[in-house]
């Protein structure tokens, strides 16, 4: 109910506002999907609240934010284990292209599900893993609007080459090279019809239902042409939107950037003019000092994926630096093909943990503040939520959740910050709210039927999986190619 009153009675609140208070017991009064009040909320307020949850032996949170996913690989866990980078891509290319609408829908309610149910309330999809049709952006955003959650969808594309996966100097045999070729799914997004499009699905979607964003989001910018990196800029400033990319996950997107560029992919955005505070960019890896130095200087946010990173073992984020330089920096899990999971407290403790055995300053250690700022205000900061997200403070939008204090990792309640990022699996979350609508209650999720979209997956898979078995071949033969 983003229209009534709802009060959230006696629970422990952490706010993460400017003076970081934590509450002992406090009550939280929202007002139209607004937080009104914060510890101590009037009488006749509380009196009249058409909504009361009782949270006494609860920890209300502001709602995690999950700055990059994929939905489309929302099927795809448990596969692939030990796969070099382009045989990682080629599966995922298998796994999630033609689609019908309704599996489109189907794997956001899947992974809306995992995030909410975690106490997870916003996230950047990065979507899809092909060339796009308005008719796809419609059905992907609808089923975010469905899900009740926060979303912006990145509209990603292509419209040049993705030669860091079909690397024809990589010793792949001339069979396997047509082969890939033959399957024609990367094909390239023409200029020209992004242009038409890309406006269009903005001018649809951009701010549906206060909680639904779009932004323009090249698969890379290798992977696009300066025409199309310009016309980001320009349609992002048009209309007040963020920009969201992978950049430099893997070495040879380095050196791809270096032979093409004479520089590094980040230099080059600068020399191009579009470097600016509107971009978030996933992984951030293979970045040298001058590249963090001018990151730190636009404000652009880096999207720390600690966990996809290291299970397919592109390297890590020098997180510890970039925090040091000033870079804001935000967290996603990335998509579950990736990371088998979209559960960001994982990657809360991931992140913290990752550096310390060869940093001997523990003084620059990630700590469980820093990880869950990311997963909070950082977040906030790539969705361009920053002030109206990521705090339980009047004036915020009534995005969190409640955490029961009786599971056994909260016994007893020692420190809730560090509990949260090193104990919390997300098991322990019970109620979730977003615009101050109960979307999760007692653990269960009410906005969708979750448990019917995971039974329509289950019934579909075999299905999907046959109608791309050319793929599979395709995927099956790169990874023994490159392996
Ligand atoms: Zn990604």
């Amino acid at each position: 109910m983003t229209g009534g009153t709802v009060l959230i009675r006696q629970a422990m609140i952490l706010t993460l506002d400017a003076g970081d208070r934590i509450l002992e017991s406090g009550d939280i009064l929202i007002r139209c999907g607004v937080i009104e009040a914060v510890g101590t909320v009037a009488a006749e307020a509380s009196a009249a609240a058409d909504r009361v949850i009782e949270a006494r032996g609860m920890l209300a949170v502001p709602g995690l934010v999950n700055a990059h996913m994929h939905s489309q690989s929302g099927t795809m866990a448990g596969f692939g284990d030990r796969l070099s980078h382009p045989a990682f891509m080629w599966l995922t290319q298998a796994h999630t292209s033609r689609r019908t609408p309704e599996e489109i829908r189907l794997a956001v309610l899947l992974c809306a599900a995992q995030m909410l149910q975690s106490g997870t309330t916003a996230a950047i999809d990065h979507f899809p893993g092909q060339r796009f049709t308005v008719a796809e952006m419609d059905t992907v955003l609808a089923a975010w609007a469905e899900t009740g959650m926060r979303a912006t969808l990145g509209m990603r594309f292509f419209d040049g080459a993705f030669s860091d996966i079909v690397p024809a100097g990589a010793g792949l045999p001339p069979e396997l090279a047509a082969a890939a070729a033959s399957v024609d799914i990367l094909q390239p997004h023409p200029l020209e019809a992004l242009r038409e499009e890309m406006p269009e699905i903005v001018r649809r979607w951009h701010g549906h239902a206060g909680r639904i964003g779009v932004f323009p989001a090249p698969s890379n910018p290798d992977r696009c042409s300066d025409e199309a990196l310009v016309f980001c800029a320009e349609l992002a400033d048009q209309h007040d939107l963020g920009i969201h990319t992978h950049l430099l996950e893997t070495r040879a997107q380095a050196e791809i950037a270096a032979r093409r560029y004479g520089t590094t992919t980040v230099e080059h955005l600068d020399r191009l003019g579009v470097l600016s505070g509107r971009w978030s960019c996933a992984h951030c890896i293979w970045l040298d000092d001058s590249d963090i130095a001018r990151m730190a200087g636009h404000g652009v946010v880096a999207v720390h994926n600690p966990e996809s990173n290291a299970r397919i073992g592109a390297g890590r984020m020098r997180t510890p630096d970039l925090l040091g330089a000033g870079v804001p920096v935000a967290l996603g899990t990335d998509g579950s093909g990736a990371n088998d999971n979209l559960i960001l407290q994982e990657a809360m403790r991931a992140a913290a943990l990752l550096h310390r055995a060869d940093l001997p300053d523990r003084t620059r250690w990630v700590s469980a503040r820093d990880a869950l700022r990311m997963a909070t205000e950082g977040g906030a900061r790539a969705l361009r939520l920053e002030g109206r997200i990521g705090r339980l403070e009047p004036g915020f939008r009534a995005d969190l959740a409640l955490y029961r204090l009786d599971h056994p990792w909260w016994v007893p309640v020692n420190d809730p910050v560090a509990q949260l990022v090193f104990a919390e699996t997300g098991a322990a979350v019970s109620h979730v709210l977003v615009d101050g609508r109960i979307l999760v209650e007692d653990g269960r999720i009410t906005s969708f039927d979750a448990a019917g979209a995971l039974a329509e997956i289950r019934d579909r898979i075999a299905s999907m999986k046959r109608r791309n078995a050319d793929l599979f071949a395709v995927a099956e033969a790169i990874a023994r190619a490159i392996p």
